[in-house]
C-alpha cells in the first residue's frame, strides 16, 4: 500500500490525481492488474470523471453544494455534516484496470480526489495487484 498525499486549497474542490496514481503504476512496475484506490477520510472521496474540461468539475462541484448546503438544520455540532453527505455520495473507494502498464482509463477520465471539507493535507491509498 502505497499513500499519496493531497492538499487541497479549498472547501470544495476536485483535485486531478491522475497522474500521481500513474506514478505509483510505474514505481510497481505491474503490467497487468488492479489498481485500488481508498480514501481514508469521512469528508472526502475519491471520483472519476471528465479531465478534459475542467469546467466539468466545477460544475459538479457547484451542483453539489446547491444539493446539499452547507448551513441546513443539521444536528452534528462540528458544522460539517454537508461534508459527510457529500463524501458519502462520491464514496470512499475506486478501482481501475492496468493494462500494459497503463491506466485503463477512458479517453476523457480523470481521477479525482473529491475535498469536501478543505483545506486540509489528506492521504490517499493506492494498491497495485498482478492479476
Ligand atoms: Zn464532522
Amino acid at each position: 500500500m502505497e499513500y499519496l498525499t493531497v492538499t487541497s486549497s479549498g472547501r470544495n474542490q476536485f483535485i486531478d490525481i491522475t497522474g500521481e496514481v500513474r506514478n505509483v503504476i510505474l514505481k510497481k512496475g505491474v503490467k497487468n492488474g488492479i489498481c485500488f484506490l481508498f480514501v481514508p477520510h469521512t469528508t472526502a472521496a475519491v471520483t472519476i470523471n471528465e479531465g478534459a474540461d475542467p469546467d466539468v468539475a466545477r460544475d459538479i462541484l457547484a451542483y453539489m453544494e446547491k444539493l446539499v448546503p452547507q448551513r441546513n438544520g443539521f444536528k452534528h455540532a462540528e458544522g460539517n455534516s454537508d461534508a459527510h453527505i457529500k463524501a458519502s455520495m462520491f464514496g470512499a473507494s475506486e478501482i481501475v484496470h492496468v493494462v500494459d502498464g497503463k491506466l485503463a482509463l477512458g479517453t476523457w477520465q480523470a481521477i479525482y480526489f473529491c475535498e469536501f471539507d478543505g483545506p486540509r493535507t489528506r492521504r490517499l491509498g493506492v494498491r497495485v495487484l498482478p492479476v
